[in-house]
């Protein structure tokens, strides 16, 4: 695999398109795409690392049910002195702290069984760090959770 100047906004777009009919009807999707540089990725990786993230806001939101009217999916790029970053966000279950702290690990899931294999976060988390760049996240029970990735453009 080799290093590709990407337009991340463009991954994320498509990555939406492929999960659209998987949104309830109550999921309003809020796109706040900024100027990115491009960015030296591994197209195929990086846009697997959208497609789960995406994936598990709209399982969240899913798991709320439908009493709501309205429940958001926020995606929002900018970019900052020579880094990119991407923001993630859902108004689903939100985890309490205990999973917060396990969900990078492999393996390690709260879905029933067949629904979740518990890989997607740690895969998440080891392109990310393939890439120089990090994650961090941002969870409250009952209202949602945020993932922020920062990834380095590269400026040689
Ligand atoms: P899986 O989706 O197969 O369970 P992941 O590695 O993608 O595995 O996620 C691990 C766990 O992290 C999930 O089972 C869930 O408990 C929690 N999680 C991940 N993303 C979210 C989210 N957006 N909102 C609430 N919980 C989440
Ligand atoms: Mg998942």
């Amino acid at each position: 695999d080799d290093l590709k100047p990407i337009d991340l906004n463009e991954g994320l777009q498509s990555t939406l398109v492929l999960v659209r009919n998987s949104m309830p009807d109550n999921l309003k999707v809020i796109k706040d795409l900024g100027n990115l540089p491009k960015v030296e990725c591994l197209p195929g990786k990086i846009n697997q690392v959208f497609m789960n993230l995406i994936s598990n806001a709209i399982q969240a939101i899913k798991s709320n049910g439908k009493n709501r009217e309205e429940e958001l999916l926020t995606i929002h790029t900018w970019y900052e002195e020579n880094v990119v970053k991407i923001s993630i966000k859902d108004t689903g279950t939100g985890m309490t702290d205990e999973v917060k702290h396990k969900i990078f690990e492999p393996f390690f899931t709260t879905k029933e069984v067949g629904e979740g294999t518990g890989l997607g976060l740690s895969i998440v988390f080891s392109i990310i760090e393939k890439h120089k760049g990090h994650i961090d996240v941002l969870s409250e029970v009952g209202q949602g959770t945020e993932f922020i990735i920062t990834l380095p453009v590269n400026t040689k």
